[in-house]
């Protein structure tokens, strides 16, 4: 299935076998850079990796079977169907004696990695999720509007209102002031016009909610335009296209991926410049693995915030559910803690559970100088 919600990600980790492990497999299927020989040859690769891991790891003869199916399966599934795979990433988490096997088509490409562990491996998932907003792109002139809802690197045109408002007087045939007076009458068709279009716009945001609204429209007719806007829409206008109505979706998706890309870096830096500076005056706010951790288990994060594919090994109590770096026994019940694969994927599994959010940064940014990991809290005890 496609990836589209983060619900789906919060189903995904409810699966949790007691007696096996669950194979996570992350492909790049990126076709406009790789080609399929080369994407074949990244899936043998990762495969054979993941049988010479599975031969160094300690566990019983049944458990090593299973995962050793779900390699069998992943690669007879790719061979099968990755020729005519069109999507930028691919993710398979399979746990073969539980019947457990979940697919996920990826907008954009995560990096080639397999990994066994107690549950699914979702920490790319919940990035390449937080990397796409719900975009609305308008593209508008005085003969028509089309309105694109965008996400996850997909569009759909959601709307297309044909109104043709005459551009100019006709030559000849009129005197100087009839030629004003249907001048003010054609302003007056096209203000309705634009204001019908932005009454359409917000009823369908009602309807669809989105975070951002794009533009595309000849610059004189911006200033026009965009005072029409309901106050929610216009605190959501985030940028101009140089997109027309006449424009082809695929022009508009792209511009508008574009855009997106740029507001993304915008928005990233931002948040890590607000940490930073929320660090700096010891306000609510903390960095680094060990003391994000300890808040994350006291329930005091609000918003996580790590960089992307930093990874880190850890420990976790099975009793308290609590991540630690390097605790050999949970401080709270004494219990002997376990060892994790990646104790920032589970952190930021957590941190989903507990309805906290989870932001990814794309290194390198300045967050890298403080730990590349830390969180805005709730309260500070
Ligand atoms: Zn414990």
């Amino acid at each position: 299935m496609k990836l589209l919600s983060r619900e789906q990600i919060e189903n995904l980790s409810k699966f949790k076998s007691e007696s096996f492990l669950t194979t996570s497999l992350y492909l790049d299927t990126d076709k406009s850079r790789m080609t399929k020989k080369e994407i074949t040859l990244s899936v043998k690769n990762l495969l054979r990796s993941g049988r010479a891991q599975l031969d160094l790891i300690e566990m019983s003869k049944e458990k090593k079977e299973s995962i050793s199916q779900d390699l069998d399966k992943i690669g007879l599934f790719c061979s099968k169907r990755l020729s005519s795979y069109n999507f930028a990433g691919l993710a398979i988490f399979s746990c073969n004696r539980e019947n457990f096997w979940e697919l996920f088509s990826l907008p954009s490409p995560p990096r080639n990695r397999i990994i066994f562990d107690q549950n699914s491996y979702v920490r790319p998932l919940s990035a390449i999720l937080d990397e796409h907003h719900r975009i609305f792109a308008l593209t508008l002139d005085r003969r028509e509007a089309k309105l694109y809802e965008i996400f996850m690197g997909e569009i759909l045109l959601l709307e297309n209102l044909i109104e043709d408002v005459p551009s100019k007087v006709k030559e000849g045939g009129w005197k100087g002031y009839e030629s004003k007076r249907i001048e003010r009458h054609i302003a007056t068709h096209l203000h309705e016009h634009f204001k019908k279009i932005a009454r359409t716009t917000f009823d369908l945001f009602k309807k669809n909610q989105f975070d951002w609204l794009f533009l595309g429209c000849r610059e004189r007719y911006c200033s026009d335009f965009e005072p029409l806007l309901h106050p929610y829409l216009k605190s959501r206008l985030k940028g101009w296209l140089k997109a027309m109505p006449s424009d082809s979706p695929t022009t508009v998706l792209k511009e508008s991926l574009g855009l997106e890309k740029k507001l993304k870096k915008q928005e990233e830096d931002e948040i890590v410049h607000r940490l930073i500076s929320e660090l700096e005056r010891g306000g609510l706010a903390i960095s680094g693995l060990k003391r994000t951790l300890r808040s994350l288990n006291k329930g005091e994060v609000q918003t996580l915030i790590t960089t992307r594919n930093f990874s880190k090994p850890g420990r976790i109590c099975p009793r308290c559910r609590f991540l630690f770096v390097d605790e050999l026994r949970c401080p709270s019940c004494q219990k002997r803690t376990e060892p994790l694969v990646d104790v920032i994927d589970e952190a930021v599994e957590a941190a989903m559970e507990k309805n906290c959010q989870a932001k990814h940064i794309m290194p390198p940014s300045k967050l890298d100088r403080y730990g590349k990991i830390g969180a805005f809290l709730r309260y500070k005890t």
